[in-house]
Formats: structure tokens, sequence, C-alpha cells
């Protein structure tokens, strides 16, 4: 009988294995994308189906000679990841047919009944997604301590840039003694809301399941994983006295709408700081996102200082193949 701490190691390992198999740990070393982990199933050949499954998360089926895995198309794109995740955890354990109303529980300790299957599935999973090094390398990328990571805002905005749900984000967290159990639940008792209001300060998403992106110059050339109705906060320094401006029209050709441009007044006593313009962006666009400053009566290409995104605004996987599956076969 394998017990469900054993379990959970077995997950651990695995997923270990396939980061280093794949070689993601140094392609992602600068903290500057999430795992693709349909990217990765495509990869390894494995086929993937979204479908709107009523009651279900998704499945794993291993038939002769192929492994066919099921997503819900009804939940978010984090939660479709993490369900993925789960079933390519089913698959490298090489594990029975497994029909998921419900992933991630089995590895929190939240039952005391247990089927080893799935904590292993629910281990690799987490691992899969954020593993401590990922966590790391996004954390030193963004500048942030260890101290504010006990705190809402920069949980949620590192949740946003692994690709994961804010929850899911605070039991690995927990898991990987980076904050205690008593912080994990009381970050995990806060609606994510709040931590959606503070980022979007007087602008409000068409809804608030949408996510909303603090945007800033530590995510130059990172890749931004998110949603059509997600609002990308850019918070951009500007060196106005030297006539320096932001050129937003790169945004507003790659499809992005500019909910709002303003300048944030500069605070007397602070002598020599910068103005900060804020801007606000939001729209379904895929691609590169290159905004640059530069004087009025300079010309494109001639810039002060630039910053690129990658841009993935498409939101949860619809019926069907995954995008990348489809971009791939196209
Ligand atoms: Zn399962």
């Amino acid at each position: 009988m394998v017990t469900k701490r054993d379990a959970i190691l077995n997950g651990t390992i695995k997923a270990t294995e396939l980061h280093k198999q794949l070689g993601l740990q140094q392609a992602l070393a600068g903290g500057q994308a999430p795992i693709d982990v349909l990217g990765v199933m495509h990869h390894l050949g494995l086929v993937v189906i979204f479908r709107p499954l009523e009651g279900l998360l998704g499945a794993y089926l291993p038939l002769p000679g192929v492994a066919g895995i099921i997503v819900t198309t009804k939940r978010p794109l984090q939660v479709q990841r993490f369900t993925a995740a789960h079933e390519l955890g089913h698959f490298m354990f090489k594990h029975a047919v497994s029909t998921d109303k419900d992933v991630g529980f089995a590895a929190r300790g939240e039952i005391k009944r247990y089927d080893p299957q799935e904590v292993e599935a629910d281990a690799f999973a987490s691992e899969f997604l954020m593993p401590k090094w990922l966590i790391a390398a996004h954390v030193r990328r963004q500048n942030w301590t260890l101290n504010e990571l006990r705190l809402q805002p920069y949980v949620y905005q590192l949740s946003l840039r692994l690709g994961v749900s804010y929850e899911a984000l605070c039991w690995a967290l927990q898991g990987h003694g980076i904050i205690p159990r008593t912080v994990a639940d009381d970050l995990r008792a806060r609606e994510v809301k709040a931590a959606k209001q503070v980022a979007a300060g007087d602008v409000k998403p068409a809804t608030w399941w949408a996510d909303v992106w603090t945007v800033r110059e530590q995510d130059n050339g990172a890749t931004l994983l998110g949603g059509p109705d997600d609002l990308l906060v850019l918070n951009l320094q500007e060196h106005t006295t030297a006539g320096y401006r932001w050129d937003l029209s790169a945004a507003e050709r790659l499809g992005l709408t500019i909910k709002q441009d303003t300048q944030l007044p500069v605070p007397q006593m602070e002598i020599g700081a910068m103005p900060t313009r804020r801007a606000t962006l939001q729209g379904e666009v895929e691609g590169t996102l290159l905004l640059e400053q530069r004087r009025a009566w300079e010309a494109r290409g001639n810039a002060g200082a630039s910053l690129k995104f990658e841009l993935s605004l498409h939101g949860k996987e619809s019926s069907g193949l995954p995008r990348v599956a489809r971009l791939k076969h196209a």
C-alpha cells in the first residue's frame, strides 16, 4: 500500500524528472513565462480534447496505443491548465482510467480517505506547474521579498505569471515551506477580488472573473497568459522633463483598447522622482507588444527606452483541440 506521503513524493519526483527531460528549468530560469503544460502534452504526442463536460473537470482514458485526455471548457484557463497537468500525471504514471470531478484536493490533506493514484496525479500537477525553482525565478525577476509573498496582492500577481489559480498557489507556497500554514490559511480565506480591486484602481473590468495584471518594467520580455477581459495596468516611468513620452499607439495597432491613460502626480518631496504614467489596456490579442518611450519629434525605432511583452490573451480553451495543437497543425 502506497502511503499518502509516498504518493506525494512520487508525484513530485515524477514532475521533476519531466522538467529535467525537457530542460524546462534552464529554459525558464529568467522567470519570464509559466510552464506551457498544453505545449508539453502536445510535444509528448498526447491527444487533449476540450469539451463542455458536466460535473467533471477532466478525464484520463488510456486506450491501447493511445492515451486520450479530456478537459472541461467550463472552467477558467488556470483550472484547465491544472486539470491538464493532473491528467498528464496519470499518463506519466501509466495509471488506470480516471474521471476527475475535482483535482487538487487530495495532495492538500483535506480528506482522510484518499486514492494514491489521485494523490500522485495532484502532487505531479502542483509540482509540474509550480516548482520551487520557478516560483523563485519569478520572485527574483519581480524583485519581491519573502515578506511580500505573505501579502495577497503579491501572491495574486505571482499566480497570474505562473498561469495557476490564486488558491493553488497558496497551497504550493505552503507545501514548499515558503509561507507558514497560518499565513496560507489567512490568504486562502481572502476573496481574490480584493487583489483585483487593488490592481485595477478606478478602472473596472467588464467582469470580476477577469484578472487584473499590474505590469511593471520587470515584466519586460515576459509572456503574459491571460484572458480577453483582463486588464493590463502598466506603470511606466516617464522622462517628461527631457521630452520623453511612452507611445501607446503600438498597443492599439495590436488590437488592445486603452481603457485609461493618466499621469500619476509626483510627490512634491521626492526630488528627482520621475512621473509615472499609468495605462490600462484590454483586448483579446496574441502577439508581441513593443512599447517605446521617445521624444515627440523622433521616429519609431529611435526610442529612449522600450518594453516588450509577449501577449496571449485568449482566456480559456474552447471546444476541440488546444490552441497550441491547432496552431501547429495549421
Ligand atoms: Zn485523476
